[in-house]
């Protein structure tokens, strides 16, 4: 029988991934990224690559520290059926939407499609906040650094060093 690979291959997405709720005492943020890495490798997905995980400071009401890395999948799926998917994962860790940014075992966004952008309803490709996220973009380069963002025209390497730049600071406009 023929291998499905070309199939598989169709699609490339790169996932952000993150976790600040641990499910249980014995399932933490680093166990629950664990068993989303093995899902992303189950049909009708393929792993091909995932960063390093990094801890990052909350943003928004949250006050527990972070969990966060990113992915590079293969699949046959389409964009929406990807985030179904993805969603569908996120249900099996629990994940409520209780508040915007709230802590959450498991938050799975999709960061960029091999196909371009999608200006969906529920779902927006690029990643809107992915290009002012270090949180996103410093596991992001570690595995595609010279992925294009077909919003800006930067590579995700570029993408990362200009958040790394220290902003100029403002400087009265003359001296006293
Ligand atoms: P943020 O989008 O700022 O990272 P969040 O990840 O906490 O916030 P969620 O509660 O996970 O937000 O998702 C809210 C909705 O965002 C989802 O129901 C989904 O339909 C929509 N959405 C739009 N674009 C995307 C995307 N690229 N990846 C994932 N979800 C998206
Ligand atoms: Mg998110
Ligand atoms: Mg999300």
């Amino acid at each position: 029988m023929r291998r499905q690979y070309p199939l598989l291959r169709k699609h490339l997405y790169a996932i952000g991934i993150g976790s600040n709720r641990a499910l249980s005492h014995r399932l933490m943020p680093l166990g629950i990224i664990a068993a989303t890495l093995a899902l992303l490798d189950e049909a009708p997905l393929a792993l091909l690559a995932n960063a390093p995980i990094i801890s990052s400071r909350p943003i928004g009401p949250s006050q527990r520290t972070y969990a966060n890395t990113a992915a590079l999948v293969a699949s046959h799926l389409p964009p929406l059926a990807m985030l179904d998917h993805l969603q569908s994962i996120e249900r099996l860790f629990r994940r409520r939407r209780y508040r915007r940014w709230g802590a959450r075992t498991l938050d799975l966004d999709l960061l960029l499609w091999s196909g371009g952008k999608v200006r969906e309803k529920r779902l927006i490709v690029p990643h809107p906040a992915m290009r002012n996220r270090d949180f996103v973009l410093t596991p992001l380069t570690a595995i595609a650094p010279r992925w294009r963002d077909p919003v800006t025209g930067r590579t995700v390497a570029q993408l990362a060093a200009r958040l790394a730049k220290p902003k100029p600071v403002d400087r009265p406009a003359r001296a006293l």
